[in-house]
């Protein structure tokens, strides 16, 4: 996927429409010569109705994450100059993190005498006004602190984030946004969010990310076509041991990692003796907001009501040897569905030139295996094909925080994934049962 290389998020909570037209213009007006995008985000308040504006901007940066290098956060009432956007992304890159200052407009009316407003004095503003980085610097500072409600003070949290997550930081004066004078909309609450207290672990922008554990080698079948023979046949007695799922629990609260969701994958999942427990186990911890198995959908008498009780969703494959996938999803609708085989990819024979980046949506996951963590689960599938043994880090410490700045479309086994849409077109692969 070729990454536009700005984003632009700027939240517009309860503002007229005309200060988002004003922005926006200017944006376009500015000129960039680099590729850009602008998103506004609108809406979005807490349980009590005060605006977020930390979850709108988190909300935002996440929307940007998988197709943008660099992210500017701006605040929308801004006049946007010459030269800022390209500055931008040339100091982001750099893997520092801008923010540049806000002079005040007192007539904005159009066209901009952007030359006489340079010579005007700096309006001292908050460092939330326009802050620019690599979406892997944006990962690691954890985002904006949503414990910070109505609006003031977090970017003070911001900038305390980014401080402790060692990104350097370089203040543009030479191209001054304009303020544009408006009516404050609520009242500021600087006070407040700057007692929120100490950092958070939690990282606001991670909760998106999926999580495979790989907890079998064995299975019940001899698919032709099996993804993850490859792995299996290097390592077939592997069976992840509880302490294993323990340890990543642990770390990972400790870390503030948050998962959109956990898969439980293999071989099958129902085969490993401590899929109920370990699922019990994941849920009660809280660090994700959802888990899947996937399964074959061969071991009927494993799918129980006690494991739907406490899983999202169970999927299984419907294989031409068995016809158990359907009476299962049948029996508990809503949790197991039961998904055509056939629709299956084979991987290629060998690895393929000239199709990096990958186009795929494999989306943000990740992948535990045998006190490893990896940047992407199909890894484990390809590694056999393309001889290379993907990027991992042992399960220890803040585990994901090195795997967040490897550009995961740009992996060698990308070149022999079936997810990646250059290598399924060139016709080398078939589906599973043609
Ligand atoms: S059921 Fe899944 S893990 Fe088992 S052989 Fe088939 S593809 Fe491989
Ligand atoms: S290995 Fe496959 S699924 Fe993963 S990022 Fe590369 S192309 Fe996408």
């Amino acid at each position: 996927m070729e990454r536009i290389h700005v984003g632009i998020i700027a939240p517009a909570l309860g503002v007229p429409d005309e200060t988002i037209r004003r922005f926006t213009e200017s944006v376009h007006q500015s000129a960039p010569e680099c590729s850009y995008r602008v998103r506004i985000a609108k809406g979005l308040g807490d349980p009590e109705g005060l605006p977020n504006i930390s979850r709108a901007r988190n909300i935002g940066i996440r929307s940007l994450l998988d197709s943008c290098e660099v992210i500017v956060c701006a605040d929308v009432d801004l006049l946007v100059p010459p030269g800022l956007v390209d500055q931008s992304y040339k100091v982001a890159m750099t893997h520092s993190c801008l923010w540049a200052r806000a002079k005040h407009a007192r007539d904005a009316a159009e066209p901009y005498p952007w030359e006489a407003w340079k010579a005007s004095p700096i309006r001292e503003v908050a460092r939330g006004t326009w802050n620019a980085m690599r979406w892997q610097e944006w990962v690691r500072s954890g985002g904006w602190d949503e414990r910070c409600r109505g609006w003031g003070g977090e970017d003070d949290a911001l900038t305390r984030d980014i401080s402790e997550a060692g990104i350097p930081t370089y203040r543009e004066d030479g191209f001054p946004l304009m303020h544009v004078r408006h009516a404050h909309r609520t009242r500021r609450h600087v006070g407040e969010n700057t007692r929120i207290g100490q950092p958070t672990e939690w990282n606001w922008l991670v909760p998106n990310a999926a999580m495979t554990l790989f907890v079998t080698s064995r299975c019940n079948m001899q698919c032709n076509e099996c993804s993850v023979a490859g792995l299996r046949g290097r390592d077939p007695a592997y069976s992840m041991p509880m302490e294993e799922v323990a340890l990543f629990v642990a770390l990972t609260r400790r870390a503030g990692y948050r998962f959109r969701v956990i898969v439980l994958s293999g071989g099958e999942p129902t085969l490993w003796p401590h899929l109920l427990p370990a699922c019990r186990f994941i849920r009660e911890s809280g660090i994700t907001g959802r888990i899947k198995i996937l399964s074959n959908g061969s071991c009927a008498g494993a799918i129980t009501p006690d494991l739907v009780e406490v899983v999202d969703d169970i999927v299984l494959s419907v294989h031409n040897t068995h016809h158990q996938a359907e009476e299962i999803a049948r029996k508990f609708p809503g949790t197991v569905r039961a998904v055509d085989r056939t629709t299956h990819y084979t991987q290629p024979s060998g690895p393929m030139d000239g199709v990096l980046p990958a186009k795929c949506f494999c989306g943000f996951g990740y992948f535990l295996y045998a006190s490893t963590v990896g940047l992407c689960p199909m890894q484990l599938t390809v590694m056999p094909i393309t001889g290379a043994w993907p990027h991992i880090m042992p399960l220890r410490g803040r585990y994901l925080d090195e795997l967040m700045n490897l550009d995961r479309y740009r992996q060698p086994a990308c070149t022999a994934c079936v997810s990646n849409e250059r290598v399924r077109d060139r016709g080398e692969t078939v589906k599973a049962h043609d």
